[in-house]
């Protein structure tokens, strides 16, 4: 039976594309697809650029890392109730949280962001 590798919904044979996502349909999902993933905040974060920057820095160490922004993009510059920490989180696996963690404080340390 074909599944959708994104939302993971069985489909009867002969589908190829599944209509939710517009992703092509696989014969069977991927290992690393069914691995659930326990992400945690390692830093909170002061704006975008900051952001990417650690999200880059911590894929050149091989984490997987994702960035959670808790203001709406086409907003952002509006500093209506905007404070130093609230642009956005950094979120890693939790079994890298540690190695992501030091990598991060590490890097703001020699930045000297924060407080
Ligand atoms: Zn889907």
């Amino acid at each position: 039976m074909p599944f959708c590798p994104k939302c993971r919904s069985e489909y009867k044979e002969g589908m190829r594309i599944c209509p939710e996502c517009d992703v092509e349909l696989v014969e069977e999902l991927p290992e690393e697809e069914v691995e659930f993933v326990r992400w945690k905040v390692v830093r909170k974060l002061p704006n975008a650029m900051v952001g990417n920057m650690l999200k880059s820095l911590l894929e050149s160490e091989g984490i997987r890392a994702e960035i959670r922004s808790l203001t709406i993009p086409w907003l952002d510059g509006v500093r209506s109730s905007w404070s130093e920490e609230s642009w956005g989180e950094l979120l890693v696996p939790e079994e890298q949280f540690e190695q992501a963690k030091e990598i991060v404080d590490e890097y703001m340390s020699h930045v000297g962001e924060g407080e």
